[in-house]
C-alpha cells in the first residue's frame, strides 16, 4: 500500500450506509422499458442479483442484453424519457434506492456507488485540466479548499500510476493516451471512497496490454478498499482474471450465474456454453472458432417461450411453447434458466482444462 493511498483515504467520511450481513446491493426483479415511437423495448425483464463487500461480480452478455441499462438503473442515470424503471427494487444497504428522492440518490451517486464508463474521452470534460476535475470531487463533496483538493488529486493520480502526476495535473484529457484517460476516470470514481464501483466495459476501447493493466489496477483497488465491484463486459477472457461470480444476461434477463471457475468448467445454459466456445484457445489451433448463430432478439418483439430458442441447438418444443424458464438454483452458487440445464451438465464434457488454466493463470499474477 503506498503512502499516497493511505493519505488519500485519510479524508474518508464517516459512513452513514452500513451493509446488512456484508450484503451491499440487492437488485430484485428489476424491470426497465424504453418507450419509443416505434414501440416499447423491454430492456430489463426481472433481473435479480446481490453483491457482497469485497466481491467482484461480472455481468456478461452480448450488446443489447441489458448489462449497461442495469447499471444505469442502479446508478439512477437512466435517460427518462425514453427509459423507465417499471418494477423491482434496487436495495443499497437494505434501502430501496428506487423509492428515494433525487437528493438522496445524488448523495449515493459517487460517494457510495460510483461508475467507470467505457469511453473516458466523452466522460471527461475536455475544457478542464484532469487534476481540476478530480479535485472537484473533493471540493464539492468534502468541502476542501482549492490547494488541498488539488493535492488529493495528485495523490490519486499517483495511486492509479500516472507517471509524472504532479507535473501533469494541469494537463487536459486530450493530452493523455486512452489507457491514461481510463486511469484518470478510475481516480475520479474512487475519489470519494465508494463502497461499490461499477465498471462498464472499462477496457473495451483499449489494446490488449493496456486492458490487462487496467484490470490489474481495478483488482488492486478493489482489494485495498474492500469495494464491491460490478464488472460489465462482453469478454469472458477479461472476467477470468478478476471475477468471483459471473451473471450471464440475455434479452434483459440473467440466464445463468455461478462462481467463475464452476461456470468455466461446466456451463449449464446453452448461451453460456456458446460464449465459452467462442473464446480462441491455444490448444485448439487450426480448428474453426465456434460462434453462436443468429442475432440477439429485437427487444420490442422478444420471442415467446425461451428467448434464446431461435438460436439454441438444444431447443425442443417445450422451449417454444411453454412460458420462459425461470432462473432456478442447481447447486450452491449455480442458477440456470434452461429447461434442460441438468441434462446439459450430464451430456457435455467439462471444460476442466480451461477452468484449470484460468485458475493457474490467476494464481500466478
Ligand atoms: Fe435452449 Fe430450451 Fe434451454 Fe432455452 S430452455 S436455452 S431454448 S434448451
Amino acid at each position: 500500500m503506498t503512502e499516497s493511498f493511505v493519505e488519500t483515504r485519510a479524508v474518508e467520511a464517516e459512513r452513514s450506509w452500513v451493509p446488512t450481513d456484508g450484503v451491499l446491493l440487492e437488485v430484485d426483479q428489476l424491470q426497465v422499458e424504453f418507450r419509443t415511437k416505434e414501440g416499447v423495448a423491454h430492456a430489463i425483464n426481472g433481473v435479480s442479483f446481490d453483491l457482497r463487500e469485497g466481491e467482484t461480480l461480472a455481468i456478461l452478455g452480448e450488446s443489447g442484453s441489458g448489462k449497461s441499462v442495469t447499471a444505469q438503473a442502479i446508478m439512477g442515470i437512466l435517460d427518462t424519457p425514453p427509459g423507465y424503471v417499471t418494477g423491482g427494487e434496487v436495495r443499497y444497504c437494505g434501502t430501496d434506492l428506487l423509492s428515494q428522492d433525487e437528493e438522496i440518490r445524488r448523495s449515493v451517486r459517487g460517494a457510495e456507488i460510483a461508475m467507470v464508463f467505457q469511453d473516458a474521452l466523452s466522460a471527461l470534460n475536455p475544457v478542464f485540466p484532469v487534476g481540476w476535475q478530480i479535485a472537484e470531487m473533493f471540493r464539492k463533496h468534502r468541502g476542501m479548499n482549492r490547494a488541498d483538493s488539488l493535492e488529493q488529486a495528485v495523490r490519486l493520480m499517483e495511486r492509479v500510476q500516472i507517471p509524472g502526476a504532479r507535473q501533469r495535473v494541469k494537463a487536459f484529457p486530450h493530452q493523455f493516451s486512452g489507457g491514461m484517460r481510463q486511469r484518470i476516470m478510475i481516480a475520479m470514481s474512487i475519489a470519494l471512497d465508494p463502497a461499490i464501483l461499477i465498471a462498464d466495459e472499462p477496457t473495451t476501447a483499449l489494446d490488449v496490454t493496456v486492458q490487462a493493466q487496467i484490470m490489474q489496477l481495478l483488482a488492486e483497488l478493489q482489494a485495498e478498499r474492500k469495494m464491491g465491484l460490478i464488472l460489465i463486459t462482453h469478454d469472458l477472457g477479461v472476467v477470468a482474471d478478476v471475477a468471483d461470480r459471473i451473471a450471464v444476461m440475455y434479452a434483459g434477463k440473467i440466464v445463468e450465474s455461478a462462481e467463475v471457475f464452476e461456470l468455466y468448467a461446466q456451463p449449464q445454459h446453452p448461451y453460456t456454453k456458446g460464449l465459452l466456445e467462442s473464446i480462441p484457445r491455444l490448444d485448439q489451433k487450426g480448428q474453426d472458432l465456434a460462434a453462436i448463430g443468429g442475432l440477439p432478439p429485437n427487444l420490442m418483439h422478444i420471442p415467446d417461450g425461451c428467448a434464446f430458442h431461435p438460436r439454441c441447438k438444444y431447443a425442443q418444443d417445450i422451449c417454444r411453447e411453454e412460458p420462459a424458464p425461470l432462473l432456478r438454483q442447481l447447486g450452491k452458487s449455480r442458477h440456470s434458466a434452461c429447461h434442460f440445464a441438468e441434462d446439459l451438465a450430464v451430456a457435455e464434457p467439462t471444460n476442466s482444462e480451461l477452468a484449470d488454466t484460468t485458475q493457474q493463470g490467476r494464481e500466478l499474477r
